[in-house]
């Protein structure tokens, strides 16, 4: 990670929910970020490091209701853990440039497009809109 910063740090720079997503894993309820529904043009850059994460040619329609990602921006951004939490078999996502947590990647996505779904927080990211 190229950035290294306290918990302390992290917690004086990000709101209270930004810090629980990004920091504690945390995960917004689905249906209520601001970017699952959101189809504007640009680069998608993590909320705490702003790293370019994602593109917005990559997002699609995933009903799922968090902003879902078909690649990341290149596959040095994002690093991939295994998660056993709450009983089942995921792969979490993380910025690879801070360790903030984004997400998991799910095998579910369209697959004419690698067949892979990023279900990303609204909350771990930013949108850097073209204009
Ligand atoms: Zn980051």
């Amino acid at each position: 990670m190229a950035i290294q910063k306290t918990e302390q740090e992290w917690k004086q720079e990000l709101s209270p929910e930004d810090f629980h997503i990004l920091r504690e894993k945390g995960t917004e309820p689905a249906f209520t970020g601001i970017y699952w529904d959101n189809h504007a043009a640009g680069i998608y850059r993590c909320k705490a490091c702003n790293v370019e994460l994602f593109e917005s040619t990559s997002k699609y329609d995933s009903g799922c209701g968090w902003p879902s990602f078909t690649r990341p921006f290149d596959e040095h951004v994002i690093d991939e853990h295994e998660d056993l939490s709450f009983g089942r078999v995921r792969t979490e996502v993380t910025c690879h440039n801070c360790g903030g947590h984004l997400g998991h990647v799910f095998p579910d996505g369209p697959q004419d497009q690698g067949g892979l779904r990023y279900c990303i927080n609204s909350a771990s990211i930013k949108l850097d809109e073209e204009k």
